[in-house]
């Protein structure tokens, strides 16, 4: 059995259907890519998965149990989004201590998994800043380690490297990959760049007008469009 099975999902807004009936599977520790045009649906799937979302109907798995109704907070996910949502009067340390905070954790256990986190994401030194003082990349990076902080059994990421330079990009989107992979931690990235799903992930969803047109390794999908829209997309006829 797969670890995250999503069958028969529907999603509407009022008249707007953003998708109806969409099934996939995700393997544990399987990097995933939700890649398509804007406005095809990405972020409101990822945001159903979160919770975020309440769907219209359909069945959300995770590890064998039914999470469809389930609050955001209950479900074990961390999210990423595009724009670092970090608290501007918290220090770094504090933007990711507070999601422990909220548990009741003891002091010495909150050190203890703050330091661990800003190890990974490699952000040693900077605790005591604002997130005014930090590079947009630092700030994802914040972003993340706040997302990890509290162990989550799935990462949710939405466009979190579209608002950072070329370069940053680059360093970051390896990074990311290198943690997910150290802490095999299931992940599904949502972003409208080629590039990015072809070098990240493990498999991608492409998608369009909220259906998902095709699935597979990046290679087959790149090599094997299944349809003219796919070819277009990933480049083909540029
Ligand atoms: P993407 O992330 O792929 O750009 P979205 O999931 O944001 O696409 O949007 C898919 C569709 O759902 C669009 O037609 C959008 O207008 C609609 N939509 C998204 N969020 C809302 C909302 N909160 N209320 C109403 N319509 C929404
Ligand atoms: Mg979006």
């Amino acid at each position: 059995m797969s670890y995250v099975s999503v069958t028969q999902l529907t999603k509407r807004f009022g008249e707007n259907t953003v998708f109806e009936d969409i099934d996939f599977t995700i393997e544990q520790g399987e990097f995933v890519t939700l890649l398509g045009p804007s406005g095809c649906g990405k972020s409101t799937l990822l945001r159903s998965l979160a919770g975020l979302n309440p769907v219209d109907s359909g069945v959300i798995a995770v590890d064998g149990e039914d999470i469809t109704h389930q609050a955001p907070q209950q479900r074990g996910i961390g999210m990423v989004f595009q724009s670092y949502a970090l608290f501007p009067n918290m220090t770094v340390f504090d933007n990711i201590a507070f999601g422990l905070k909220m548990k009741k954790l003891a002091a010495d256990q909150i050190a203890t998994d703050v330091a661990k986190v800003i190890a990974l994401v490699d952000l040693q030194g900077k605790e005591q800043h604002y997130p005014h003082q930090l590079s947009g990349g630092q700030r994802q990076r914040v972003a993340l380690a706040r997302a990890l902080v509290v162990r989550p059994r799935i990462l949710l990421l939405d466009e979190p490297l579209s608002a950072l330079d070329a370069k940053i990009r680059k360093r970051l989107r390896q990074q990311i990959r290198d943690i997910q992979k150290e802490l095999n931690l299931t992940t599904v990235f949502v972003t409208h760049d080629q590039e990015e799903a072809m070098t990240m992930s493990d498999r991608i969803f492409l998608m369009n007008k909220g259906e998902i047109v095709q699935q597979g390794s990046p290679e087959s999908i790149y090599t094997q469009p299944a349809n003219e829209f796919v070819a277009g997309f990933m480049g083909h006829y540029n």
